[in-house]
């Protein structure tokens, strides 16, 4: 029997308790809730739980005495699947860490603040705060007391709950499914890649890497990487495969990528696919295939706008043929959309491809891309489930 124990922690009205519901409920996690546990304890001494009562604790039992309370409850219980509930010292933590290692997780809520602040209101229980400024006092206080930040620092999943409760179940659903989901897309242009990209990362809550938006995001941050990227981009050169892996590592130890990442665009050949190999490993490559004719076909039938630079094509066809539907400018086949361009790039990607997809063979799934988005996408899903 493994022992699993998902500690959970946030700040106030960050919706500990909708998590707790949701892992006792379709999960079936025994929940031993901290607060609880401290009512229980303060019921036994005889003391209330106010400030002074818990100080009088905390100098008869030692400041981790909550903490070692719990070990002790869940030593003694006959479960597998435990959630300690309303964690919110760093020791509330670190105790039962010590105790039961890896086979405890840490799970940190995210909310915004004014979120919080609503929920709170909703919830209109007796000493909670009224406005925004009585709740910003309140949780300078709380900051100061449970140092947050601190117990937030040891998350292993990290949960952003601003949005619907669907939206929580979805994360949480992500974090149970355990399975990493590291994903590499592959495909030529005119493969529909991006589209897929989007409804991955909608469908399985992770986010959408492309070195396109890593380059343009570190850039605006200005960033040390950022301004080195930028001298090769202003140049029109290939940003070397250095600056892109630092980058994209940067971007993976994020916690969002902690249950999976979609990578599109990159490794892009066989060296920063080792590259990558070397800081993190892949367990999924899709490799979404076109012809030659069909990328020819589709790319070369693309006409942009010489004014407003508005971009048309076999999906979304000009009202009237040969003039942009926005501002009426004509319409023009740029140079890198002729099909002698488009072959050339063609036989790069090949050429550049191939030695990746042998690399990462025991993990490639090779896709038909002939056939309509949504039907790409169900082939994708059921590689995925
Ligand atoms: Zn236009």
């Amino acid at each position: 029997m493994s022992l699993k124990i998902l500690a959970v922690t946030g700040r106030i009205g960050s919706g500990k308790n909708s998590v707790e519901d949701y892992l006792r409920d379709k999960y079936e996690y025994k929940i031993i809730n901290m607060a609880d546990v401290l009512r229980q304890m303060a019921k036994e001494e005889g003391c209330g739980l106010d400030r002074q009562s818990l100080q009088n604790l905390r100098k008869k039992y030692g400041n981790t005495f909550l903490a070692e309370k719990t070990v002790k409850i869940i030593e003694g219980l006959n479960d597998n699947k435990i959630v300690i509930g309303s964690m919110r010292r760093p020791e509330d933590f670190l105790i039962p860490k010590q105790k039961f290692n890896d086979n405890i997780k840490l799970i940190v809520i995210e909310a915004r603040k004014d979120v919080r602040f609503q929920r709170i209101k909703k919830r209109g229980r007796e000493g909670d705060p009224k406005t925004i400024k009585e709740f910003e006092t309140q949780e300078k206080k709380d900051e100061e007391i449970f140092e947050f930040k601190k117990i937030f620092s040891y998350a292993d999943y990290v949960i952003d709950n601003n949005g619907t409760l669907d939206d929580l179940h979805k994360q949480i659903d992500k974090i149970m499914r355990e399975k990493k989901m590291n994903i590499i897309l592959i495909g030529p242009q005119g493969s529909g890649k991006g589209t897929q990209a989007k409804m991955i990362s909608e469908k399985y809550s992770i986010p959408h890497i492309s070195t396109g938006d890593l380059f343009r995001d570190a850039i605006k941050r200005g960033t040390a990487l950022g301004a080195k990227a930028e001298k090769y981009i202003n140049q029109g050169i290939l940003v070397p495969d250095e600056i892109v892996i630092n980058l994209v590592k940067e971007r993976i130890s994020k916690h969002d990528c902690k249950t999976g990442f979609i990578l599109d665009g990159f490794p892009r050949t066989l060296s920063q696919a080792k590259m990558l190999d070397s800081i993190v490993k892949i367990n999924c490559v899709l490799n979404i295939n076109i012809n030659d004719s069909v990328s020819i076909a589709r790319l070369s039938s693309r006409r942009q706008c010489r004014k407003c630079g508005e971009i048309y094509g076999k999906e979304v066809k000009p009202k009237i043929e040969g003039r942009c539907d926005k501002c009426k400018s004509e319409l023009y086949q740029r140079d890198d959309d002729k099909p002698e361009a488009i072959k050339k790039r063609l036989e790069i990607y090949h050429r550049q491809t191939i030695p990746v997809l042998k690399y990462y063979k025991s993990v490639v799934h090779d896709i038909n891309g002939k056939q309509t988005v949504e039907k790409i996408f169900e082939e994708i899903f059921g590689i995925l489930e």
